[in-house]
């Protein structure tokens, strides 16, 4: 079976638009991932950014991750995308991993953490009555972007809110945000974000 090209969806997306804007609430994960997404989708969306990581178990890192977002939309944005916080409580996180804490990433945890974040985001911009939700998790070399937009396809049908259908590490999304990462002097976290794959990031590191 052939492969969908998820960026050539997102591109037969924005061209129906045909220069009228639509609203898009857009999951973010960290500063860091949405740089280069919000370059993307700014064009054609009016967007909200939506900062709910239960997954980032520690919550110094979660506060750090989250000022450095609010920072990045000041900076570069200066008020015209807007950013609502999702509630965070980790045990949320720790109750839904309860079996998988052995899990590499990439396997039947982080397929967890996929949908409940994005099941939270389809909920609020159905909620809030916005055209589309979206995640900046695709622009990451090690997310599978196959997993992501089945989950967010599957939750639009849900929901009746559009799933922007996109792979946002393609023509170079990830260099792009390591460039946009280092011209805002932005902190960019080496682990995912559980304590998990913090473990896993400290392992690699001693093995080397
Ligand atoms: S490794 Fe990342 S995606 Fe996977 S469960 Fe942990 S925080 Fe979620």
């Amino acid at each position: 079976m052939n492969k969908v090209n998820y960026d050539n969806l997102f591109k037969e997306t924005v061209k129906g638009f045909n220069g009228e804007k639509k609203t898009l609430l857009l999951h973010s994960c960290c500063a860091p991932c949405s740089t280069a997404v919000l370059e993307k989708v700014t064009p054609y969306f009016d967007v909200t950014v939506f900062f709910f990581n239960p997954n980032i178990t520690e919550s110094e890192e979660y506060y750090l991750r989250l000022s450095e977002q609010k920072r990045f939309l000041k900076e570069a944005y200066d008020g015209s995308v807007k950013l609502i916080e999702g509630r965070y409580f980790s045990r949320e996180f720790f109750y839904m991993a309860e079996g998988y804490e052995k899990e590499p990433e990439g396997g039947a945890r982080c397929k967890l953490c996929f949908e409940s974040r994005l099941a939270e985001t389809a909920k609020v911009a159905k909620e809030g009555g916005y055209g589309y939700f979206a995640t900046t998790l695709t622009v990451s070399p090690h997310k599978n972007a196959e997993l992501i937009n089945g989950i967010g396809e599957k939750l639009s049908q849900e929901t009746d809110v559009r799933w922007l259908y996109a792979d946002f590490k393609k023509e170079e999304g990830y260099k792009r945000s390591i460039e946009i990462s280092k011209q805002y002097e932005l902190y960019r976290q080496r682990y995912c974000g559980c304590l998990y794959s913090k473990y896993a990031h400290i392992k690699t590191e001693d093995e080397n």
